[in-house]
């Protein structure tokens, strides 16, 4: 795929041409297995083949190809040949664009069931018309999909690397440190008070070095590198349990290659074996 994405709200009046269907079973996608990839189903209409979902929205196009992302609840029959997986496990076996809808299609499947009352007035939502909105029509207030953005950051001392472990994270798995952003603050004051909150250290040279939305539920993580200023390793035992300088050398276990964290601790590995050369 060439993957251009043209989002849009409004589908094609009828269903005629064959389009990529995202469908889900809470978290899981339903993949259709040819040889060693995972697809998403790419038929006219899932209730074709007997698939009749409790919820469906258009996402727009890829490619020229119409998008949608349904919902099926138990039992749906699944058809031969196809299995649902969660997006771990399909990232590196589906095209990476096709892979970026399956992210755009959960997160907007999750934000129209969690927001199908009005949180001021409590009535029932009602999608708009010309974007990715719900109106109230009691009160009139508009919610857009929530996208909560969190800093994710690895910082460098002397050829090495400051990562962490996580309560959440699986035994011996270190990784950068990230954050939600706080209201009022700037991405690079979010970088400078979780790396203080979390290991006690002060960072300098603050630079933004990439995104990724992470629609589990809604985070966007927006990606930093940074310098040490000053301070030393000083953990919470809340949010930490262990946090170290690793140099590329003695590198712990590091996450899988899907995220954002893994691509901020390649760029420091690729540099140091730049700088050795
Ligand atoms: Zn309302």
């Amino acid at each position: 795929m060439e993957g251009l994405f043209e989002s849009s709200v409004k589908g094609p009046v009828e269903k005629t041409h064959p389009a990529f269907w995202f469908v889900f079973k809470e978290k899981r996608m339903l993949c259709v297995k040819q040889e060693a990839e995972n697809n998403p189903l790419f038929v006219v209409d899932i209730r074709d083949i007997g698939i009749h979902p409790d919820r469906e929205l258009y996402l727009g196009l890829l490619d020229g190809f119409h998008c949608y992302v349904a919902e099926v609840s138990e039992p749906t029959r699944v058809p031969e040949g196809m299995a649902f997986h969660g997006l771990w496990s399909i990232h590196g076996s589906m095209d990476e664009n096709l892979f970026k809808v399956a992210f755009r299609a959960i997160h907007t499947l999750e934000w129209d069931r969690t927001d199908q009352y009005c949180s001021f007035c409590g009535s029932r939502n009602r999608q708009k018309v010309q974007e990715r909105a719900k109106e109230c029509p009691q009160c009139g207030r508009v919610s857009f999909p929530r996208i909560s953005p969190a800093i994710i950051v690895l910082v460098e001392h002397d050829g090495k690397a400051l990562l962490a472990r996580s309560p959440r994270f699986k035994e011996g798995l270190f990784s950068v440190l990230a954050g939600f952003v706080e209201p009022g603050e700037t991405l690079e004051d979010a970088v400078s008070r979780e790396v203080k909150e979390e290991a006690g250290i002060d960072v300098k040279n603050i630079r933004y070095f990439g995104s990724q939305p992470w629609p589990f539920p809604d985070s966007l993580m927006i990606g930093f590198t940074a310098e040490y200023a000053g301070g030393d390793i000083k953990i919470d035992n809340d949010e930490i349990l262990d946090a170290r300088w690793f140099s590329a050398e003695d590198m712990p276990e590091i996450p899988g290659r899907i995220s954002i964290s893994r691509a901020l601790i390649d760029w420091f590995l690729d540099r140091q074996k730049g700088k050795k050369t």
